[in-house]
């Protein structure tokens, strides 16, 4: 098991800093046995000169005040004092590049009513830089986003998250990195924990917003694309378009920008480090630790 604290690791908790391994939560909670509860997934970077900063740390708490709008969970914070808890503690745990977990979670409810209040656990590990050159070998999943008629898509909803575990366990059970699933209406969607973008002929594509997670990378590489002028649509599509794909790519927090070397089986025909998806990556790269970013690759 992977750990994440140990006995000096702080967390923040109800508006106190406490020792990881001292803090309780309520197993009567409405969220441990419903999945009730919402969260984010941020990262922080060491910078090329030596900072820490916490990346797009304001669009994070923005959307975790949205995704507790979307369930009825009150939500009586600001982004800004959210942000300055989040650097304390990772001053307090001495990290740098880490990843940022805030969980906004409900009180002890077995019934399905709407609560009065709710509470807020941040907490924070150390994650390397894992943004890698190892090609994900990716597998259409026989699951499907959850219906956006069912449940808030757009909110980072602790209960969706059953539906990505099970998806990806069984595209790595099937000897694959990991699954990409469709929308309920057959459209490519999103990984378990990322959204995708793919590339044919030095453009690129990516499903847009309804039944998706709104990423944060993502919205990041459209940046990128407007600065770099590099031409890219959102736009519904289904998984034989994909095959035709030169390439195809996945972005997220955690998974940051990573290419893909196949798709159920079928190699891209492009070599990765020729692609625009490549530019991005560097991009990408060079953003989050504040490097300036010149492309070296024509396209
Ligand atoms: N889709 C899903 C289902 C996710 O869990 C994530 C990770 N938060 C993403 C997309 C990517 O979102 P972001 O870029 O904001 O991390």
């Amino acid at each position: 098991m992977t750990s994440y604290y140990n006995d000096q690791t702080i967390l923040y908790l109800n508006g106190s800093y406490v020792k990881a391994n001292e803090a309780k939560v309520d197993l009567y909670s409405q969220s441990i046995h419903y999945g009730y509860a919402v969260f984010e997934g941020i990262r922080s970077y060491r910078t090329a000169n030596d900072r820490t900063r916490i990346f797009k740390a304001e669009e994070h708490f923005q959307r975790l005040k949205k995704s507790s709008e979307a369930l009825n969970i009150p939500y009586p914070y600001e982004a800004e004092e959210l942000i300055s808890v989040s650097y304390e503690l990772l001053k307090q745990n001495k990290l740098q590049n880490a990843y940022i977990r805030p969980l906004v979670y409900s009180p002890a409810n077995m019934g399905f009513t709407r609560n009065t209040e709710s509470f807020l656990t941040i907490q924070v590990w150390e994650m390397g830089n894992f943004l890698g050159d190892q090609l994900l070998k990716v597998m259409t999943s026989s699951f499907e986003r959850p219906n956006p008629r069912a449940f808030k898509m757009e909110a980072k909803a602790a209960g969706h998250y059953v539906n990505s575990i099970m998806a990806s366990q069984d595209a790595k059970a099937k000897g694959y990195d990991e699954a990409l699933l469709n929308d309920v209406n057959g459209f490519v969607a999103e990984a378990p924990g990322a959204n995708m973008f793919f590339e044919k002929n030095g453009k690129l594509y990516t499903p847009p917003l309804g039944n998706i997670l709104p990423g944060i990378t993502r919205a990041t590489v459209l940046e990128i694309c407007r600065e770099l002028e590099i031409p890219v649509e959102e736009k519904f599509f289904k998984t034989a378009e994909l095959y035709e794909a030169e390439t195809a790519f996945f972005c997220g927090t955690a998974a940051e920008v990573i290419g893909w070397a196949s798709l159920d089986g079928i190699p891209f025909r492009k070599d990765w480090n020729t692609t625009v998806g490549k530019i991005i990556q560097e991009a990408y790269k060079a953003r989050i630790t504040e490097k300036e970013f010149k492309p070296a690759l024509a396209f």
